[in-house]
């Protein structure tokens, strides 16, 4: 097959680029080695944000730009993204208030906001947020940012992209590329049954987030002239530690900052660590060392403390940063930076280096600038049309959710209010594409332990890819919280019927 562009990695940068290119009009392939989404986009914070903390590091563009694309995304994503209010409290040892307030006050006004609530100051003896802190701290800020269902948002840029047709191929590892007659012939492995093939593709784009560097030394032999550096970041999970929905974020005596966040509407996500990686990069897990560092972090600010037998999960992920010769991994810029080479007669190879989850639209228009000289005309969407389309379920209001709700509960009164909810959280307006027709539970099939329906089951086989549990319940969803290992091994085996039915 030939393509215009073929993507290596269905992160979210890969899967960004996919989405553009095909709403351009141009053929699109993407491989990724696993599962989409299954390197560093599903192991991340979750936040929609432009990073208060690197305004320390004068990272003002990346800050502005990561600033403003949070309402764009809650725009065309208002099921997987939504507003969060962060409480600050002030550390009378730590930051002057003057000095948050004043990154607060850019904060604000940086990135052009029109729904988002400004900050303001709380006072922690009085407001409900200050009532699970330390009494030593009377004053915070609360201020703006969003959450992202990261592994979702990857999946549904793929699926967008498929619509304006696509090829994603998960499980498919590009395992060699070359440059022949001013194309590139890619070599790919069907990860499942070992059988390989190519494709041939006038541009194409390392995704591989970590593996960048690998993937372009052993797998495509060019140089690499960028470095990336490879920084840890662990995140644990512990039972609802607060009744309400704001979010705190605590500041550290080593310039870091810890994050607790309301989670799968029963527990409460605390993270993150930031250390230099060396290692199996396919191997990753957060070591005793950084639980112990989440809990006393947290600990320091809150009445009851956090300890490592609270944790009911961890995750651990890899930052791909762009090595700018910083010396702590804390100070690494967030930034990307995109490499095109062009040799003489050669077809285009662009590289990704460095990102966050935030800028991957920016990320994805930017590379389509570079790449478009190497293309033929673009015959679909304008540039810029991915910041008005709405992702696969999110063609509602930002402010429509509850509404959604209300209509989908008169529509299927037989499923469970806190189901509903979870279902449209996830699929937005496509949760009808599984439960249109059905009149009672049972009509939705068997049940698989918390409340997951074969119904869902399969519409996550047939539409976003699923095959296996891992995919299901820590991918697509976060049921795995919810489920125990003999309910996880029976869906393993269902999907294995459809797949083979
Ligand atoms: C702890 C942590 C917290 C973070 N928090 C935030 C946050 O709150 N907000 C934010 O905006 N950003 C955050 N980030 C950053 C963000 O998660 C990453 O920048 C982003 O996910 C990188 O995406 P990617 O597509 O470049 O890489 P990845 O998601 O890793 O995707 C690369 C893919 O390439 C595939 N691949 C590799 N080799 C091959 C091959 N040979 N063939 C086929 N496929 C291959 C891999 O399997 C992988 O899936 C965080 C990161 C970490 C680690």
């Amino acid at each position: 097959m030939d393509y215009d562009i073929a993507i290596i990695g269905g992160g979210v940068n890969g899967c960004g680029i996919a989405r553009d290119a095909a709403g351009r009009g141009w053929s699109v392939f993407l491989c990724e080695r696993g599962d989409l989404a299954s390197g560093t986009s599903s192991a991340s914070t979750k936040l929609i944000h432009g990073g208060l903390r690197y305004l320390e590091h004068y990272e003002f563009r990346l800050v502005r730009e990561a600033l403003m694309e949070r309402e764009v995304l809650w725009g065309i994503a208002p099921h997987i993204i939504w507003p969060l209010r962060f409480v600050l409290p002030h550390h009378k040892r730590l930051r002057p208030a003057w000095l948050l307030r004043v990154g607060l006050f850019l904060y604000d006004h940086l990135g052009g906001r029109k729904f988002l609530p400004p900050t303001r100051t709380v006072r922690l003896r009085t407001d409900p947020v200050g009532a699970v802190l330390r009494p030593e701290f009377t004053r915070g800020f609360a201020y703006s940012d969003c959450w992202v269902e990261d592994s979702r948002l990857v999946v549904l840029n793929a699926l967008d992209a498929a619509e304006f047709g696509a090829t994603i191929a998960p499980r498919t590892a590009c395992v060699a590329a070359e440059r022949v007659d001013g194309r590139w012939v890619v070599a790919l492995q069907d990860q499942t049954t070992g059988e390989r093939r190519t494709i041939r593709t006038r541009v194409l784009v390392n995704a591989a987030g970590p593996w960048v560097a690998e993937v372009g030394m052993s797998v495509l032999r060019t140089e690499v002239p960028e470095s990336v550096r490879l920084v840890q970041g662990s995140h644990i999970v512990v039972p609802k530690l607060f009744d309400h929905d704001a979010c705190y974020i605590f500041q550290n005596d080593d310039g870091r900052v810890v994050f607790l966040i309301p989670y799968e509407r029963d527990f409460t996500l605390i993270g993150t660590t930031d250390q230099s990686f060396t290692g199996d990069l396919g191997a990753v897990r957060a070591s005793a060392g950084e639980i112990d560092y989440l809990c006393r972090s947290c600990s320091e600010y809150l009445r009851q403390p956090v300890t490592p037998d609270m944790v009911v999960w961890s995750y651990s992920g890899v930052r791909p940063l762009f090595d700018d010769g910083a010396s702590a991994p804390q100070q690494a810029t967030r930034d990307y930076v995109l490499r095109c080479d062009v040799p003489a007669g050669g077809a285009a190879l662009l590289s990704v280096f460095g990102g966050k989850i935030t800028t991957y639209r920016r990320l994805a228009e930017a590379a389509i600038a570079l790449l478009q000289p190497h293309l033929p005309a673009a015959s679909g969407q304008a540039a810029g049309w991915t910041g008005r389309h709405a992702l696969p379920g999110g063609d509602f209001p930002v402010d429509g959710f509850e509404a959604l709700l209300h209509a989908a509960a008169a529509r299927y009164p037989f499923v469970a209010r806190v189901t509903l909810r979870r279902l449209l959280r996830a699929y937005g307006t496509r949760a009808d594409d599984f439960l249109r027709g059905a009149t009672c539970v049972s009509d939705l099939g068997r049940g698989f332990g918390a409340d997951l329906t074969e119904a869902e089951l399969r519409y996550l086989v047939r539409a976003e890819w699923a095959r296996t549990a891992d995919d299901v319940v820590w991918r697509r969803s976060k049921l795995g919280l919810r489920l125990s290992a003999e309910e996880i091994a029976a869906i393993d085996a269902a999907i294995g019927g459809m797949v083979a039915g």
